[in-house]
């Protein structure tokens, strides 16, 4: 049986395909402005996510690397709106702009000015190409080459690292002072070695009776309140309680669709009644909130306006 693409012409095929790759830009450019727009609503955070990237992976199904190119390219474009008939045409394809928007972040290039500067040599530059020009034009070039952790087995995973010369030289001077007890050691082996007895250390380190804040893979960790306001402490004791009850998780869960929250990483104290409204610091009146959650609370309680306000303040510290 012929399919429809089949049964075209060469000339119409190739016509074809050229219109719908151009149609496929087209509508790129029409997801970064939606996603733009949840991301300024903070939808994905009343959705239960932790994150816009979590968000993008989970909700709508993008691998992970094609989320990390729209969400970076997305913040590119909010600052450069020009920009999108450049990604429309094809010009400027997404890995660029997410690789820029990584030069822009690593090198801290705010000015609208400077971006567009090099982004005009970025035109039409293979991808290759592109990394060649940010590199040589970074500072501290081994900062804009990222880490990557894939897993290639149940048991294994591969790491891609960039060392600087320090580093390098750090290793294989470890590994110059350990070849007598251990002679042809490689640098994965000098790496888990130096892991292991530094973890060995750290271990007894946090083990031992102290009133010291670090946390202990067994008990609450502490979470720093972003006050510097004494008032605002959560007393230890307090912080155990809410921590044990609520199980070291973000306690978010939508109510519409009961999609829990439960990550585990950047968790704070978050006041069920605002602390600033009146709200004490009981562990009935407190929560473990992730970032997102904790502030998608403020935006319900303060609005946008004065949440926005009270980042720029941080910003700005
Ligand atoms: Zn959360």
């Amino acid at each position: 049986m012929t399919t429809e693409v089949q049964r075209l012409s060469d000339n119409l095929l190739l016509e074809t395909l050229k219109g719908l790759a151009q149609q496929e830009r087209e509508l790129t450019v029409r997801v970064l402005r939606h996603l733009r727009e949840v991301e300024r609503r903070y939808l994905f955070a009343r959705l239960g996510y932790s994150s816009l990237y979590e968000y993008v992976v989970k909700e709508l199904g993008y691998s992970e690397g094609a989320a990390h190119r729209r969400i970076a390219s997305m913040r590119l474009l909010r600052d450069l709106p020009e920009l999108e008939t450049k990604v429309e045409e094809g010009s400027l394809p997404l890995s660029t702009l997410s690789q820029a928007q990584s030069f822009f972040r690593t090198e801290k290039i705010e000015s609208a000015e400077a971006k567009r500067e090099v982004l005009a040599t970025l035109v039409g530059k293979s991808r290759r190409e592109v990394e060649r020009e940010l590199v040589g034009r970074a500072t501290e070039p081994a900062k804009l080459i990222r880490e990557k952790l894939r897993q290639v087995s149940p048991t294994h995973h591969a790491l891609n690292l960039v060392l600087d010369e320090e580093l390098l030289q750090n290793l294989e001077e470890m590994k110059a002072f350990l070849a007598g007890s251990k002679p042809g050691m490689s640098l994965k082996e000098v790496i888990a070695y130096c892991v292991g007895k530094t973890l060995v250390r750290e271990r007894a380190r946090f083990s031992k009776p102290s009133t010291c804040e670090i946390p202990r893979a067994d008990s609450p960790p502490p979470v720093e309140m972003k006050t510097k306001k004494a008032s605002r402490y959560v007393p230890a004791q307090v912080r155990r309680e809410v921590w044990t009850r609520d199980e070291g998780r973000c306690t978010y869960r939508d109510p519409r669709t009961g999609r829990s929250c439960e990550t585990r990483s950047g968790l704070q104290f978050d006041h069920i009644h605002a602390f600033a409204l009146g709200g004490t610091q009981t562990p009935e009146n407190l929560r473990l909130r992730c970032l997102a959650h904790n502030a998608l609370a403020a935006l319900d309680t303060f609005g946008p306006a004065k949440l926005a306000r009270a980042r720029h303040r941080r910003a700005a510290r």
